[in-house]
């Protein structure tokens, strides 16, 4: 889970790089970091939390060059901190080489554990360190053979950008697992992991590159270099579900599009009777939307969403989960207030959230609960760059739909069908749904070797 940008021949191209990342601010808020190259030479800033925060005028100043990459990190289990914040930047031979990395490799630990009995020394503990190892030792001539001798060695989830000197590199791992588009902007290039960020930055659209493909941006133009041997197509369903923004296009679709679709799809699959929908503001507005257009049920404001939730807002009296909730949400008791209500949210992982909410919507007057999940029940990890829990946290592997029905003290619960979930967006697919239904399309080469998954990006 995290955001990537590239630019390539604008001028100030981490002005540009900045805006990217400030719209891809919900891929990550662990960690922003920037790296333009000007005259071979790399120029870096890292810094914790987010990205209005850690760049200012003088600090984007300090960034000069008409190339740029950048990255915000989402929190994960591998070590916060800056050591492991993108890009990663290292001294080539050929002039400094950064890269920023989405997705999470499944043979990471296997790789790093090769590479470092042959000497190499790593400085993080992150998956993404071991493609520049397998650059740097790639015995090709040019550094193109050597990129795609790397990646063709990687096995699991990566959209990655690289730049070295006024070159840029994009590339997509063959199961093509994580969002990336190609956009054209005063005369240059950006590349994004979502077209919100080339909104954002006044770019069009060029392309999606294709799951395996590996682009060379140079001089003004995009050389598609051959592609990496292919794989089954498995673009990640949950960037529908829950990840992308409802403004972005994902997978050739408008994920506010899906969204609503997904619940249109869950309003005939799960219909009750009741007076108004709401949503679990942002991530369901626009599922809730769809479910309230396919029943004819009013569509109502009932949770409001505080914005400005810092992540380590610890009040001193008053901890526990259901204060966390009540930070973030409050219930519009007017709407709320003797009556009937259809609850919708994106998709159900641990149940926490959901149970502080449900006790909220009580505490402001509901007469009857309707619970609906607008995908499937979450039973099984992600492996390639969403950060779940391991699968004893996730309620949907731990309980029938009757127990947490129950758990969540609901009058009733309905979850999107995975079937349901497919059918609604079929013309986009095929997809991933490992988180949904186990079935890995990658193999989780680590995992087969008895060694713990590595940190995710
Ligand atoms: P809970 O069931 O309490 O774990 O919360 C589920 C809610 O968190 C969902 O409705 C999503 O809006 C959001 N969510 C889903 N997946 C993730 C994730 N991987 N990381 C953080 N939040 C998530």
């Amino acid at each position: 889970m995290c955001g990537i940008v590239g630019v390539q021949g604008i001028d100030r191209a981490s002005e540009v790089a900045y805006l990217g990342l400030y719209a891809l601010q919900h891929r990550g808020q662990e960690a922003a970091g920037i790296c333009s190259t000007s005259n071979g030479q790399a120029h870096l800033h890292k810094a914790t939390g987010l990205v209005v925060d850690g760049f200012d005028d003088a600090v984007i100043r300090s960034l000069p060059g008409r190339i740029a990459i950048g990255h915000t990190r989402y929190s994960t289990a591998g070590g916060a901190g800056l050591v492991n914040a993108q890009p990663i930047v290292v001294r080539y031979h050929k002039g400094d080489l950064a890269l920023v990395h989405n997705g999470n490799l499944t043979n990471a630990r296997v790789l790093r554990s090769q590479l470092e009995q042959e000497g190499a020394l790593f400085q993080t503990t992150v998956d993404t360190e071991v493609i520049v190892h397998l650059i740097a030792r790639s015995r090709a001539a040019t550094l193109d053979d050597q990129l795609r001798e790397a990646l063709s060695q990687l096995v699991g989830a990566f959209s990655l950008i690289l730049s070295v000197g006024d070159t840029l590199y994009v590339a997509r791992d063959p199961w093509g697992f994580r969002p990336l588009v190609l956009g054209r902007a005063r005369g240059g290039w950006v590349v994004a992991s979502e077209t919100c960020a080339l909104d954002l930055i006044g770019a069009t659209v060029a392309c999606e590159p294709a799951p395996g493909e590996v682009l060379k941006i140079e001089n003004g133009e995009v050389i598609s270099l051959p592609p990496l041997a292919p794989a089954s197509h498995a673009p990640c369903i949950f960037e529908l579900v829950y990840f992308a923004r409802p403004d972005s296009r994902v997978w050739g679709v408008s994920v506010d599009r899906a969204r609503r679709l997904f619940g249109r799809q869950l309003a005939r699959e799960q219909p009750v009777d009741a007076d108004c929908v709401f949503s679990v503001p942002d991530s369901s507005n626009s599922s809730a939307l769809g479910y309230s257009e396919q029943s004819g049920i009013p569509y109502e404001l009932g949770l409001i969403r505080n914005h400005y939730v810092g992540r380590t807002f610890i009040h001193p009296t008053q901890k526990g989960r259901d204060f966390a909730v009540r930070i973030k949400y409050n219930a519009v008791r007017e709407v709320i207030d003797g009556r009937r209500v259809i609850v919708v949210d994106d998709s159900l992982v641990r149940g926490t959230t959901s149970r502080g909410l449900i006790q909220m919507i009580r505490d402001a007057g509901a007469r009857e609960i309707h619970f609906r999940v607008a995908s499937p029940p979450v039973i099984s990890p992600c492996y390639y760059g969403i950060d779940m829990p391991t699968k004893e946290e996730l309620i949907g592997a731990q309980r029938s739909v009757e127990e947490i029905r129950r758990h969540l003290a609901v009058d009733s619960l309905g979850y999107l069908s995975l079937a349901g979930m497919h059918a609604a967006v079929s013309e986009h697919g095929p997809f991933c749904d490992a988180c949904f239904s186990g079935n890995y399309q990658a193999p989780l080469v680590d995992i087969e070797e008895g060694l713990p998954a590595t940190s995710r990006c």
